[in-house]
């Protein structure tokens, strides 16, 4: 996901990790994104490094969460970081999410990075408590509030092949395919 306020923000450059290296970020249209993901069962050195190059993509896109399908990756974990790499508390990688609870709500603009260039007033839980699995395969609870709750749902909806548009009105999801469709057609997708 990405808000106005990451929009447009570069990443200072910070030595990445030896392995790790951008990854492509799939747009709509791709039919990995609109595709349940499968469940991750292996909490090796393949699903480490996945995460460090899903990191180093959010960061330099630059966005405050990412699904793995938006990397072409049909498997169910995601990474956020609500603080742009201010807060390492806020650097999360969810493996197996799955919302338990979700309170109130929020309406903000949002955007996504598989969705370049669009924005959209969305509504949102404003609290989430979402269960999953860290890197080694414990279990994890997460609490969160406010731009945090709207980044996992958010993400969780694109691990269940769930696109932001689907929070839109027919009319508006519309007029966003025929600006896609355009796009498209001068290849500029
Ligand atoms: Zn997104």
């Amino acid at each position: 996901m990405n808000d106005r306020l990451s929009t447009g923000r570069r990443r200072t450059i910070n030595a990445p990790t030896q392995t790790s290296m951008i990854l492509k970020i799939v747009k709509y249209g791709e039919s990995v994104l609109a595709r349940p993901t499968e469940q991750v069962t292996a909490f090796d050195r393949e699903l480490r490094e996945l995460v460090d190059n899903m990191l180093e993509t959010m960061y330099a896109a630059p966005g405050v969460g990412l699904a793995a399908t938006q990397v072409g990756i049909g498997r169910r974990l995601f990474v956020m970081d609500c603080s742009t790499e201010k807060d390492k508390r806020q650097k999360i990688a969810l493996i197996n999410p799955v919302i338990e609870s979700e309170e109130g709500e929020q309406i903000g603009q949002e955007g996504c990075l598989s969705v370049p260039g669009f924005y959209f007033d969305i509504k949102r839980p404003r609290k989430v408590v979402a269960r999953g699995q860290d890197l080694d395969g414990n279990p994890v609870v997460l609490e969160v509030r406010d731009l945090e709750a709207r980044c996992i749902s958010h993400e969780v909806d694109h691990l269940d092949g769930k696109l932001l548009l689907v929070h839109l009105s027919p009319l508006k999801r519309d007029m966003l395919e025929r600006k896609v469709k355009k796009k498209m057609k001068r290849g500029d997708w």
